[in-house]
């Protein structure tokens, strides 16, 4: 039998409704398919389902045979038609992430303690001393195998046991009552889908092939993902994410092994990772990290930024040695000379305890500066303003005495969930964020993201050179869809708080007039929708060289300028901010690119708009002098470096 309806289910048939759908569906014995336009897909695969992306008012048409059908027809039917099927918040719990992994137990100490240590990169501040927290993700590098008749019917149990394990694992999870009800929303929607009928079928499939099941698990997986990378939905586009994740999950049961999490972590140990992804470690209990070492990574890396922001001394671009040092039991790292100690000796461990007492003190010394408010020669006040990427940064920007935020990297809102964040949720961050600083300044960058840092929910093509490619601006003057929700958020965040938004990447004049054409446009939707609205200063970062060389047009059109020294000291000197082997050159201290930041500053003052700065640079203590001689009003840095900059300010201006 088969009925024709329309779908009034709320937003219609994604993720959630799409899973309490089929497994309605599974509760009939009879064969069910679900019919959109041209095509006919299986009432019992969520994956299918999604695929079909079934809007709200969408007319489908149900078809059921079986000795069950019209039980099943009548309960699908009344699914379909109820605005609010599906959208209970039900299952319960589970878990994105693994069972907690331990620690791999420490091998013999190896003998690599000098009295020089190791030397890498100094990316954050700072002295630690802890036991080693080795986080080595295992990876899914394996050899694809092809199989004879006889080794078939064993792999597709193989595969079945370990699709059997994930689920169980999630379970586990779910069951543990630990996961905050965003996760659980997230590792029930993942479980469901390692149990998806179709994608199995496809896996057991292409076994049949003769192909191992890794390579079974990894075809399929990756082919589904693909495919809702494609939608033009970006919402749907989301779950090309879930699918990798759950391809690796069954991937790694195969071959033995398990996820590391950074959950299990103890108080007060010193984190050792060849890489972390930034979003990973910003998800990390930073407040339980005692120093970080890294094989990777430079001094302006995301992670190097994290570190700072919260304090935590970082030696990165140590290279392969990393491996060793996950090995020892103990470490000590010195974040200032970018030296790191495996095991170290009683005397080193007794000098560490003397310096980390003698930092501290100084520290005491610096909270003297934390309600200083700088003024040059001219009554200027000199804005020493935090760098933060989320509000649980806000305490510690207040803390350490910032007067307002310069760079608020909002990349991470959007990386932290699978889906894009509303207009609402936007606002309800920029708002918290504008009150929290009231009177003071919140500088808002608009999404900067590219092939480099992907966000659940855009579909970035692979590129060759991401760092060149499309991010920043020119992705958000491409997808309005992306962008107004976010300019939208920001105007109407600008009613609370003294909100400035600035755009990152800029290249082009054109790019500012294009935002501001888009600004006008959110401004008349927001007057449609009721919504009050502020207005807010716009600004652009000055972070590559053709910024620096059309200066002096780009004034004319903005409110302000901040310099980005991370970025354009990589394009200025076309090295690899991420790339240790080129750190050396990686340097804003080199005449080059003082030049441009000097060229930056004169133009911005010739339009008479504010210059600030917030690349890392601007918290150095080193440069902070030259900075303020070029006529800079406003650095911004991570919190931590803020008392040290704010003396270092005072001293300057005193001398001037
Ligand atoms: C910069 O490039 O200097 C900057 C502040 O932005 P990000 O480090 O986020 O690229
Ligand atoms: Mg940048």
């Amino acid at each position: 039998m088969e009925h024709m309806t329309i779908v009034r289910v709320r937003e219609g048939l994604h993720a959630r409704p799409a899973t309490q759908f089929v497994k309605l569906a599974k509760q009939f014995d009879s064969n069910i398919e679900l019919v959109s336009g041209d095509r006919a897909i299986s009432a019992k695969s969520a994956v299918k389902l999604m695929l079909l992306a079934v809007k709200e008012n969408q007319t489908v048409t149900l078809r059921a045979t079986g000795s069950d059908e019209a039980a099943a027809m009548e309960a699908l039917i009344s699914f379909l038609e109820n605005p609010d099927a599906g959208l209970d918040t039900d299952t319960g719990h589970a878990d994105a992430n693994e069972p907690v992994a331990a620690r791999p137990e420490p091998i013999a100490a190896p003998e690599i303690a000098s009295s020089d240590g190791l030397k890498g990169i100094a990316a954050s501040d700072g002295l630690a001393l802890g036991p080693v927290f080795a986080y080595f993700p295992p990876s899914l590098d394996y050899p694809a195998r092809s199989l004879g008749a006889a080794d078939i019917e064993p792999e597709i149990l193989r595969l079945k046991a370990a699709i059997a394990t994930v689920q169980a694992r999630m379970q586990a999870s779910l069951a543990s009552g630990t996961l905050s009800t965003a996760d659980q929303g997230i590792i029930s929607a993942l479980s469901d889908l390692v149990g998806d009928e179709v994608m199995i079928s496809e896996m057991i499939e292409t076994i049949r092939l003769g192909n191992d099941a890794v390579t079974a698990a990894r075809v399929v997986t990756d082919g589904t993902a693909a495919a809702f990378a494609n939608m033009v939905d970006v919402y749907f586009n989301a779950r090309a994410d879930d699918v990798l994740a759950i391809g690796r999950q069954i991937m790694l049961a195969l071959l033995g092994k398990r996820d590391m999490d950074l959950s299990a972590m103890p108080q007060g140990a010193i984190l050792v990772a060849d890489d972390i992804g930034a979003f990973d470690l910003a998800q990390a209990p930073l407040k339980r990290i005692a120093g970080i070492i890294c094989g990777r990574g430079g001094a302006t890396s995301h992670i190097a930024i994290i570190a700072r922001t919260h304090g935590i001394p970082a030696v990165v671009g140590i290279g392969s040695a990393v491996q060793q040092l996950a090995e020892a039991t103990e470490l000590a790292l010195d974040g200032e000379q970018g030296r790191v100690f495996a095991n170290p000796t009683a005397d080193l461990r007794a000098d560490i305890a003397a310096r980390l007492t003698r930092a501290k003190a100084e520290l005491e010394d610096l909270s003297r500066f934390r309600e200083t408010i700088p003024r040059n020669r001219d009554g200027v006040v000199i804005e020493v303003a935090a760098n933060l990427g989320s509000l649980e940064e806000i305490e510690a920007a207040r803390e350490s005495g910032a007067m307002g935020v310069g760079l608020f990297r909002t990349e991470l809102l959007f990386m932290r969930q699978k889906t894009l964040p509303t207009e609402d949720a936007q606002f309800e961050m920029y708002r918290t964020l504008a009150e929290s600083f009231h009177p003071n300044p919140v500088i808002v960058r608009t999404l900067d993201v590219g092939g480099d840092k992907p966000v659940g929910g855009i579909h970035f093509p692979h590129e060759e050179n991401p760092f060149l490619g499309w991010r920043g601006i020119r992705m958000c003057l491409d997808r309005p869809d992306i962008f107004k929700p976010q300019l939208k958020a920001l105007l109407r965040a600008a009613v609370v708080g003294n909100v400035k938004v600035m755009l990152p990447m800029v290249s082009l004049v054109d790019e500012v007039h294009l935002t501001r054409t888009l600004i006008d446009e959110c401004r008349r939707d927001l007057d449609a929708e009721g919504k009050p609205h502020g207005t807010f200063q716009l600004g652009v970062m000055i972070e590559t060289p053709a910024a620096v060389f059309i200066a002096d047009a780009l004034a004319r059109e903005v409110d302000f300028f901040s310099i980005g020294t991370n970025d354009l000291t990589q394009y200025v000197m076309a090295a690899d901010r991420l790339n240790a082997s080129v750190a050396n050159l990686n340097d804003v201290g080199n005449d080059a690119v003082m030049t441009a930041i000097e060229m930056t500053a004169r133009a911005g003052a010739k339009a008479g708009i504010m210059v600030g700065m917030c690349g890392e640079a601007a918290g150095n203590p080193k440069l902070i002098p030259q900075f303020l001689a070029m006529g800079l009003t406003e650095l911004s840095m991570s919190p931590s470096l803020i008392p040290r900059a704010k003396k270092c300010i005072i001293e300057a201006l005193s001398v001037d």
